[in-house]
C-alpha cells in the first residue's frame, strides 16, 4: 500500500470557509425566508471590466485561425503581459525591475502556497498571527511546521503577534529566522505599513540575512500616500524580498485568474555547501517543470487592465469597493463596535463588543440579524475577539446590514 504524506493529516480538517459555509447553510434550510446578507466572503461581487471582456473575445477568437493559434505559451508567462507589468507597477513608480524577473501564474495563492518548493524544510518561518491561512497550512503541509497544539499553533512556527496593542502592526522577531510571510495591506486586519515601518523589515532582513515574502494582493485597494504599493519602493528590498500580486481583487480575477510573482535577480539564498543560489533561477526552474504557464486568452485579459480604458474601468470597481469599506467601517463604528482596516484595504476588522468569543459572535449574528460574517479566530490565535467584514458585497446588502447593526445598537441602548 502506497503511504500518505503523513503532514496532511496534522491540518485541521475543517477549512474555515467551510465551516461558515456549512454553519449558514444549516441555518438557511431551517430559515429558507430569512434575507441573509453576506459580509464573510473575499470573493468580489461586480463583473469584469468590458476591456478585459473586450480583449477575451479578441484573443479567442485568434484561436480559430492556425495563424494565430497559440499552444504551450513560456512557462514564465508572454513578453508582452511581463513588459506591461514591469513597466505599469514598477517603472511607472520609479521601481526597476527586469521583464525576466516577473513570473506569470494563475494566482497569488498558488504562488504563496508553492513558493516553499524552493526552500529547505529545515527554515525557521515567521508568519503574523492573524492570517491569510495558505501561509500556514502551506508550509505545514511540507513538514516545515512542526506540530500544532491545542490552540492551532504550530510548535516550529514563529508567531508574530497582531493586536490591539501593537495596533497589528508585528514586531520584529524575537529570534533568527529564515523565511518572514508579510501582507500589506492586510487580509484580514486591513493593517498597512508605512514606507518607514516596511523599512525597517527591509533593514532587519538584510542584518539577519531573511528573505521577506511580501503578499500585495491588495495594493490596489491604498488609498494614503505613506503606503508603500510594492516592498521594492523600499531601498535594499531587491536582495530580501518576494513579491507576490494578483488580479483578483484588483480587476475582479477571482475566477478567470491570473497573478504574478517577482523575484529580482540578486535575492539569494544558501545551499548546504554554502553556496550562494539566486531565487530567481530555481523558481524559473521549478515552474518550467511543475507549470506550463497561463493561458494565453487570459493574459491577453491580464493585459487590457493597464489599457487606458482597462484603468479607468479598474479605478470604478475600487472606487466603488472603498466606498463600501467607508460605509462599513463608518457605520460599524456608530453602531458601537471598535473598528481598524477598511480604508487601504476591502476588509474591516472589528471587535466583538463583549469580548465574545469569534464563533460565539459570528452564530449570534447569523442567528439574530441574518449578517454573516467571518471568525477572527479562524485566521489565528491572535484573531480571536474579532470579526472580518468584507467590503466586497453589493451596495444594497452593505447599506441594508449596517441598518440592522446600528438598530441592534439602538435596541441594546435602550435596554439600559
Ligand atoms: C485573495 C488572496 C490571495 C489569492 O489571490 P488569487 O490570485 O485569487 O489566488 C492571495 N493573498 C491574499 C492575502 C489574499 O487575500
Amino acid at each position: 500500500m502506497p503511504k500518505i504524506n503523513e503532514n496532511f493529516l496534522k491540518i485541521p480538517a475543517s477549512y474555515l470557509f467551510s465551516e461558515v459555509a456549512r454553519r449558514v447553510n444549516e441555518y438557511k434550510s431551517a430559515n429558507p425566508n430569512n434575507n441573509i446578507i453576506r459580509m464573510d466572503i473575499g470573493d468580489i461581487k461586480l463583473p469584469l471590466p468590458a476591456a478585459v471582456v473586450e480583449a477575451i473575445k479578441k484573443a479567442a477568437d485568434e484561436q480559430l485561425s492556425v495563424a494565430t493559434f497559440r499552444g504551450y505559451g513560456p512557462e514564465q508567462g508572454y513578453e508582452f503581459l511581463r513588459e506591461t507589468i514591469r513597466d505599469n507597477d514598477f517603472r511607472a513608480r520609479g521601481i526597476d525591475i527586469e521583464s525576466d524577473e516577473i513570473f506569470i501564474s494563475d494566482g497569488a495563492k498558488s504562488d504563496t502556497g508553492n513558493i516553499g518548493d524552493i526552500f529547505s524544510t529545515n527554515n525557521r518561518v515567521a508568519i503574523t498571527d492573524p492570517a491569510y491561512p495558505v501561509y500556514v497550512d502551506t508550509n505545514a503541509m511540507a513538514g516545515r511546521a512542526g506540530e500544532i497544539n491545542a490552540n492551532g499553533q504550530w510548535s516550529n512556527l514563529i508567531y508574530l503577534p497582531c493586536n490591539f496593542e501593537n495596533g497589528f502592526t508585528p514586531a520584529l522577531p524575537g529570534i533568527k529566522v529564515d523565511l518572514i510571510y508579510l501582507c500589506y495591506p492586510n487580509n484580514p486586519t486591513g493593517a498597512t505599513l508605512t514606507r518607514a515601518q516596511l523599512a525597517e523589515w527591509v533593514a532587519y532582513a538584510r542584518k539577519s540575512s531573511a528573505i521577506i515574502l511580501f503578499d500585495a494582493a491588495y495594493e490596489a485597494f491604498i488609498t494614503e500616500a505613506n503606503v508603500p504599493h510594492s516592498i521594492f519602493e523600499i531601498d535594499g528590498a531587491k536582495e530580501v524580498a518576494i513579491e507576490f500580486r494578483s488580479f483578483s481583487k484588483t480587476a475582479g480575477f477571482t475566477g478567470t485568474r491570473c497573478g504574478y510573482t517577482v523575484i529580482p535577480k540578486q535575492v539569494i539564498a544558501r545551499d548546504e555547501c554554502g553556496n550562494n543560489i539566486a531565487l530567481n533561477a530555481l523558481w524559473n526552474r521549478r515552474q518550467s517543470t511543475k507549470f506550463n504557464g497561463t493561458a494565453y486568452i487570459i493574459q491577453r485579459a491580464a493585459e487590457a487592465v493597464y489599457s487606458s480604458e482597462g484603468k479607468y474601468q479598474v479605478k470604478q470597481l475600487l472606487d466603488f469597493y472603498i466606498e463600501n469599506a467607508k460605509t462599513i467601517r463608518n457605520g460599524l463604528q456608530r453602531a458601537g463596535f471598535t473598528v481598524f482596516g477598511g480604508i487601504n484595504a476591502p476588509y474591516i476588522w472589528a471587535k466583538t463588543p463583549n469580548n465574545e468569543r469569534s464563533w460565539d459572535y459570528f452564530d449570534y449574528l447569523l442567528t439574530e440579524h441574518n449578517i454573516v460574517t467571518t471568525p477572527g479566530s479562524g485566521f489565528g490565535h491572535c484573531g480571536e475577539g474579532y470579526m472580518r467584514f468584507s467590503a466586497f458585497g453589493k451596495k444594497e446588502d452593505t447599506d441594508e446590514a449596517i441598518r440592522r447593526l446600528i438598530a441592534m445598537y439602538r435596541n441594546s441602548a435602550s435596554m439600559h
